[in-house]
């Protein structure tokens, strides 16, 4: 479909429908008697048994099975700060997958303040309704200190999937392309282009999942201790880059295993392509056009190739995260999505490519691939048993 073809149908769309989503009832009111139960007088009855033991409400509510998809509107899509109401279709759009996906029931709530004091407040506040949130599209720095806050403050798992759910998938396939060209986690040499939300996130991942040598760029070059940066990137900064690179991109990239682009579109030359390790893997993942094309990339030596697009191979899509994500964690009544829960989501979907499937072109399932809601769920269940952040 024409780019330009699919804007103007997705528009009908909307239009057609009036958006994407509706709640519809569990049971019907057709009479008195059912009018007794739903509601007043007998609905009481529910109330004082939540009132005297508040860990009923996941037995006589709909909260076990409630996610909210959360924006400011601040970082939507690549379309930047387009506000709260012009946010909405997206997160409609997120409601749709997670309720396809892994049966969860989701709304979208885009909030007009987009100062961190209040969106803390305010998400804070809504938590007895939800098992779970989704925080999405909220602008880097911004979101890293209103989702560390929002942790601290609620009892249930608060997850903004534009960094964990980017970081899992991509560990995913990285781990599989790993495999592909026969490098182990701990000795490979990765460049991240891109500091923001979704960089910054994969670089904290991929330091858990036993990455040693990851060096971050962001606009200005390498993430480097000389510089002058913000206590996030000063962090990050500190983290990273053990052998204390300098410089700019093509500097990062000269004998590295790993690109992982995180940026924006053509960020990548064939040149630098040709001057990083031989059969190295490149996740082209600026959206919608990618740091590098994945045929420029192969024909300047990269082994294998993927992207944020659908119409390449190994596509990083978010929805073989989150659905599954939240379906696990929501399962087992966690109170949190922790690390291990993600590192376990991450090492499930690779796992359903086989070793003797795995090739250049397929180092991750397919995004309606009828698997991968079930096996990421499973592991982030056992997970969250695991990690004691279970409560059922
Ligand atoms: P973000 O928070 O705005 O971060 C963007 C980062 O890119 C910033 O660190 C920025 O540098 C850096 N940057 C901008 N121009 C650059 C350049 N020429 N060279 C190097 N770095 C540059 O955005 P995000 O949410 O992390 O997303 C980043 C990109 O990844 C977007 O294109 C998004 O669509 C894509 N993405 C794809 C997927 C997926 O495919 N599954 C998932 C998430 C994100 P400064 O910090 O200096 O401004
Ligand atoms: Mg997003």
């Amino acid at each position: 479909m024409a780019s330009q073809d699919v804007y103007q149908r997705s528009i009908d769309l909307h239009r057609s429908c009036r958006g994407k989503v509706a709640m519809s009832p569990k049971m019907a009111v057709g009479n008195m008697a059912d009018l007794a139960l739903a509601y007043t007088p007998g609905v009481a009855g529910p109330c004082r048994v939540i009132s005297s033991d508040r860990q009923e409400i996941y037995e006589l509510t709909a909260k076990a099975n409630t996610v909210a998809v959360i924006s400011d509107g601040s970082a939507v899509l690549g379309l930047g700060n387009i506000g709260p109401e012009a946010a909405i279709p997206v997160m409609e759009g997120k409601c749709v997958l997670f309720k396809t996906f892994a049966d969860l029931d989701a709304f979208p709530l885009c909030l007009r303040t987009q100062d961190p004091d209040e969106i803390v407040k305010i998400v804070s506040a809504l938590t007895p309704t939800l098992g779970g949130i989704n925080l999405e599209d909220i602008s880097a720095p911004r979101c890293f200190e209103i989702e560390t806050r929002l942790k601290d403050a609620c009892d249930i798992p608060v997850f903004h999937d534009d960094q964990h759910g980017t970081a899992t998938v991509l560990l995913a396939a990285l781990l599989n392309a790993l495999k592909v060209t026969g490098r182990k986690m701990a000795e490979t040499k990765i460049v991240i282009n891109g500091a923001g939300a979704a960089g910054t996130a994969i670089a904290l991942l991929l330091a858990q999942a036993g990455a040693s040598d990851i060096v971050l760029c962001d606009s200005r070059g390498i993430l480097s201790r000389s510089r002058d940066l913000s206590p996030c990137k000063a962090r990050l900064a500190e983290a990273t880059n053990p052998r204390g690179v300098e410089g700019t991109l093509a500097n990062a990239v000269k004998g590295a295993d790993v690109f992982l682009g995180t940026s924006v579109a053509g960020a990548l030359t064939g040149a630098m392509v040709r001057s990083m390790a031989p059969d190295s893997v490149i996740f082209a993942m600026a959206n919608p056009v990618p740091e590098i094309f994945p045929q420029e990339a192969k024909e300047n030596g990269a082994a294998v190739v993927g992207t944020g697009r659908s119409d390449f191979p190994n596509q990083v899509n978010n929805c073989l995260g989150f659905p599954g994500i939240f379906r696990g964690a929501l399962d087992v009544q966690a109170s949190c999505i922790n690390d291990r829960m993600t590192l376990a989501a991450a090492d499930a979907l690779a796992g359903l490519i086989p070793d003797d499937q795995l090739s250049a072109d397929l180092v991750i399932a397919d995004s309606f691939d009828p698997r991968v809601v079930p096996a990421v769920a499973a592991a982030v269940s056992k997970a969250a048993r695991e990690t004691g952040v279970a409560r059922l």
